[in-house]
């Protein structure tokens, strides 16, 4: 009862498309629930993108070295996702972490389990933005998922010491200049966490996968030796 009268004043809304749930529902409307692309069967063994049936990687990822071992995502990124997860990371939207994380948990809980990981671990922003926006969305979504899976999440393990630029806006060469040594740990973190062994990094958008990597390498340094990921959404890889 309580919940039906604080849903009538405070309406919630739709993790996609943001217009008003009616009374009762959560999360995400009917609609939305048919228009939104999950990433299906055929993915990348590497990065989770889509794939031709058939194929092992994507074209990003044939050949590709990485320190990571591999990763899976939930949506393609298409424009429902793009305007969603900038309500999310840019216009105060945190409610959406719950629908994330438990779309997040529904897909993947089995995976997260296979993997066994002993933390969760947000791809952290940096503290100047943190103060501006309030939130690391990352960091959200890494706490729904570790509340439904019993992993734990450790936020502060990793630290961002760049501002960096947005990826989208450089070029291949850029990017990796923009982000090396852009993420570290420090070594009174490391010492409190000594005994981790295997982690998943948890981010809202793959594009490259340079931010991903540039975590894990971090991640390797401090001789974590398996690290895998977990993405809300990710580009097409045909
Ligand atoms: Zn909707
Ligand atoms: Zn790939």
């Amino acid at each position: 009862m309580i919940e039906f009268i604080w849903d009538i004043l405070f309406p919630r809304r739709c993790a996609l498309c943001d217009g008003v749930l009616p009374v009762g529902e959560r999360l995400r409307c009917q609609k939305c629930g048919n228009a939104v692309i999950y990433i299906g069967e055929d993915y990348c063994m590497k990065c989770g993108k889509p794939v031709r049936e058939g194929e092992e990687f994507c074209a990003d990822c044939a050949g590709r070295e990485t320190s990571y071992e591999s990763g899976r995502a939930l949506f393609l990124y298409d424009s429902l996702m793009q305007k969603s997860i900038s309500r999310f990371k840019y216009h105060g939207r945190c409610e959406y972490a719950q629908f994330y994380g438990e779309e997040l948990y529904k897909r993947f809980g089995g995976w997260v389990r296979s993997v066994s990981p002993d933390a969760l671990i947000p791809v952290p922003i940096h503290k100047k933005r943190y103060q501006k926006r309030g939130y690391n969305q990352a960091e959200l979504v890494a706490k729904e998922l570790g509340k439904r899976s019993g992993i734990p999440v450790i936020s502060d393990y990793l630290e961002r010491r760049k501002n960096t630029l947005p990826q989208k806006e450089l070029s291949e060469r850029e990017r990796f200049s923009n982000l090396y040594d852009a993420f570290c740990v420090r070594s009174v973190t490391r010492e409190l966490y000594n005994n981790l062994n295997c982690v998943i990094i948890i981010d809202d958008i793959f594009t490259t996968g340079s931010t991903i990597e540039a975590c894990s390498k971090t991640l390797r340094v401090q001789g974590i030796e398996k690290i895998f990921f977990l993405c809300i959404s990710i580009g097409q890889g045909i």
